[in-house]
């Protein structure tokens, strides 16, 4: 065996290029598994308010554009259909207390926070409960799900990654029965992407809010200057309202600048977590200053008409890692 290797690594690479070759290889290995391939179908963030990304993660974010999660691959050895030995489907009936919250609610019945907001999708706020109200709060995690025309046990197991046996149990079907169409059914261990869009974009703190309410007078993308009557690439979108109209930063963050902006006159940029920034321009008033920190939805300045502008209007900006994308994909 030596004698074979050796003459291997005299014969076709020689001792240098063969230590090249192992190193290459290593180093090659080493950063597979530092940066595992994109999950699919995920679209979780990774952003904490004011909570630094960590070195790695922010290599791979700006290498594969994506603010997805890196996540492990699930490594089976083997499968077994086992009877379930889940218990069926039951809600119990909480009464808020004083100081309680939906997330020490669903902790306190062992159920995750998901499936709380989505059994009381009715509720109009999910921060602020009132002590008395009525918390719909199943015996298992998961959600509730309407059957749609077509669909099947399997289907739906599929699609949810439920396990069949489980879900059978739960819901005390018999194995082999249809489904009705409209029947609302319990998945149990599913969380439903809505739900976790919902709770991420307005809740958690990763969503954007729009600055102010008013008209669309340019979205974003290619368009005519209305004043040089260029062609032009429009980083942002004009929201046309009076002058004097309120503006709200988008999302909490550090102003990084606050004062006049070349063709955007007075401007206002926030840096938020995760390489997001925003911008306000045209303003007639600015009520912050650099370095400030501000929370989401508090006032920042007020609508105007300075710089290059051909009448009172917010230009609004969303930038990642410095490259303008389009608010409308992420103002909820
Ligand atoms: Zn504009």
């Amino acid at each position: 065996m030596e004698r074979v290797i050796s003459g291997f690594k005299s014969i076709i690479l020689g001792e240098v290029s063969f230590n090249v070759a192992i190193f290459l290889l290593v180093g090659l290995l080493l950063s597979i598994s530092f940066f595992p391939p994109m999950p699919e179908g995920s679209w979780l963030w990774e952003e904490r308010e004011e909570a630094p990304l960590s070195k790695p993660y922010k290599a791979w974010v700006l290498r594969t554009g994506s603010t997805l999660l890196p996540q492990q691959p699930v490594e089976a050895i083997g499968e077994e259909t086992v009877k379930s030995n889940m218990a069926p489907l039951k809600i119990m009936y909480h009464k808020v207390r004083p100081g309680e919250t939906l997330w020490s609610i669903a902790h306190k019945y062992g159920v995750d926070f998901y499936t709380v907001v989505d059994a009381n999708k009715d509720l109009k706020s999910i921060n602020n409960l009132k002590v008395g109200q009525i918390i719909k709060v199943p015996n298992h995690s998961g959600i509730f799900y309407k059957v749609k025309k077509g669909d099947t046990i399997n289907s739906i197991a599929n699609k949810y990654r439920v396990d069949v046996e489980d879900l059978l149990a739960v819901n005390n079907i018999k194995s082999g029965s249809e489904l009705k169409v409209g029947e609302v059914i319990f998945l149990p261990g599913a969380t439903s992407s809505v739900v976790k869009r919902l709770l991420l974009s307005n809740y958690i703190g990763n969503g954007f809010i729009w600055p102010l309410k008013g008209r669309i007078a340019s979205g974003f993308g290619w368009r005519i200057n209305p004043i040089s009557r260029r062609r032009e690439f429009h980083e942002g979108i004009d929201i046309a309202a009076p002058w004097g109209t309120r503006v709200v930063a988008a999302r909490s963050g550090r102003v990084i600048f606050a004062g006049w902006y070349g063709g955007f006159g007075k401007t206002v940029k926030i840096l938020h977590s995760g390489g997001w920034m925003t911008l306000y321009g045209h303003l007639s008033r600015i009520y912050v200053r650099a370095g400030w920190y501000v929370k989401r939805g508090r006032v920042i300045g007020k609508v105007g008409n300075s710089g290059y502008s051909t009448g009172p209007h917010l230009h609004f900006g969303l930038y990642k890692y410095g490259r303008a994308v389009n608010p409308f994909r992420y103002l909820r």
